[in-house]
C-alpha cells in the first residue's frame, strides 16, 4: 500500500488506481500520461513483463474514453540489456497502441542513451501510424542539432531542462545556463515545428515564454507537468490550453517518491509536515 504522504506524487500500485486518476485529472480538462515505475532492467524478464503490462494498459485506455496516454523509459523496456531487447519491446507497444489510438512517449534518460533513443523514435515516427513522442533535455550540448532533424520527423517532442547531469563537454549543470538553453530551444521549435511541441517544465518563466512564442508564431503547443507539482497552476493552464499531467504509478513508488522529495525544500517540508501530523 502506498502511504497517503507518497500519494501525492504516485497515482497508486495498479492500472485501476492510474485509470481513476486519470479520469480525475479529464474532469479538470487535464490529459494524463501514465507511466507505470521501472528502469534499468539488467535481464529480460522486468523488462518483458512491463512491456506486457503497457501493452495491457493501452488496451484499457483504448477501450474507455479517456484522454489518456503513457510514457516508458528507455531502460524500463530493456536497453541496458541490449539495445534489440529495447527496440522490441517499444515496437510491440507502439504496435498495441496504434490498434488502440493512444499516443506513446518516451522519455529520455542519460545522455549515453539518446542516439539510441532518437533512432528508435525516428523509425517508429516515419513508420507506425501509432502517435509517437520523445523527450529532448535542453542540458545537452546536441539537443539544438538534434531538433533541427526532429523538425522534420512526425510526432511530437517534448522539451525539459534534464533529469541528469551531463559531464563537462556533453551538456551544462549550472543552473542559468540550462535556462537560457530551454529558452533557445523552445524558441527553435516554435520557429521550425509546425505541430507537436509539448513544454514538459513546472517553470512558470518557461511556460509564460512559450505562450509568448506562441502568440508570435502561432505553432500549437501542450504544457506537461508532473503528478504533485503545482496541481493548481495546472487547472488553471487548462482553461487556456492543452495541459497533460505525468502520472507515474506501480509498484515501485518509493525511489521515485524519494527522488521528488529530495529535489525540493518544498516537497520535503511538505513530507514533514505529513509526517509530524500522523
Ligand atoms: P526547475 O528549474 O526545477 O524549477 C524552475 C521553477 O519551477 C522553480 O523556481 C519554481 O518556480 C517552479 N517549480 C519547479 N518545481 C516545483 C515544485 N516542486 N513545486 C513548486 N514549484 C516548482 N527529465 C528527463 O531527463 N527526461 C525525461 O524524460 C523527463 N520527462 C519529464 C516529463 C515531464 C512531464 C516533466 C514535467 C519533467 C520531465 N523531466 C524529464 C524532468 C525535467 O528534466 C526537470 O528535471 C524537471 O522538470 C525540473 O525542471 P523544471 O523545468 O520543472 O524547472
Amino acid at each position: 500500500m502506498i502511504p497517503p504522504l507518497a500519494r501525492r506524487f504516485v497515482a497508486g500500485e495498479t492500472e485501476a488506481t492510474a485509470l481513476e486518476h486519470a479520469r480525475q485529472l479529464n474532469q479538470r480538462d487535464v490529459g494524463a500520461i501514465l507511466n507505470l515505475l521501472g528502469e534499468h532492467y539488467h535481464s529480460r524478464p522486468p523488462a518483458d513483463r512491463d512491456t506486457d503490462t503497457y501493452c495491457r494498459l493501452v488496451e484499457d485506455i483504448g477501450n474507455t474514453n479517456l484522454e489518456a496516454c503513457i510514457s516508458v523509459k528507455p531502460s524500463q523496456l530493456g536497453l541496458d540489456i541490449e539495445a534489440g531487447v529495447f527496440r522490441a519491446n517499444l515496437e510491440r507497444i507502439v504496435e498495441t497502441a496504434a490498434s488502440e489510438g493512444v499516443f506513446v512517449w518516451i522519455d529520455m534518460e542519460d545522455h549515453t542513451t539518446t542516439d539510441v533513443t532518437l533512432d528508435a523514435f525516428e523509425t517508429l515516427a516515419r513508420e507506425s501510424d501509432a502517435g509517437v513522442g520523445v523527450c529532448v533535455q535542453a542540458n545537452l550540448e546536441r539537443t539544438p542539432k538534434d531538433l533541427e532533424v526532429l523538425a522534420t520527423v512526425p510526432g511530437k517532442v517534448r522539451l525539459v531542462k534534464g533529469a541528469y547531469d551531463p559531464p563537462e563537454g556533453v551538456g551544462f549543470t549550472e543552473k542559468s545556463r540550462v535556462d537560457e538553453a530551454y529558452r533557445s530551444c523552445l524558441e527553435t521549435m516554435f520557429e521550425t515545428f509546425e505541430e507537436g511541441i509539448a513544454v514538459g517544465s513546472h517553470d512558470p518563466a518557461m511556460i509564460d515564454y512559450a505562450a509568448e512564442l506562441h502568440a508570435e508564431y502561432g505553432t500549437p503547443y501542450e504544457v506537461q507537468m508532473l503528478m504533485g507539482v503545482r496541481e493548481d497552476a495546472q487547472t488553471d493552464l487548462a482553461r487556456e490550453r492543452a495541459v497533460w499531467q505525468y502520472v507515474p504509478y506501480g509498484g515501485k513508488w518509493l525511489s521515485y517518491f524519494y527522488r521528488r522529495v529530495r529535489e525540493r525544500k518544498e516537497n520535503a517540508l511538505f513530507a514533514a509536515r505529513a509526517l509530524l501530523s500522523g
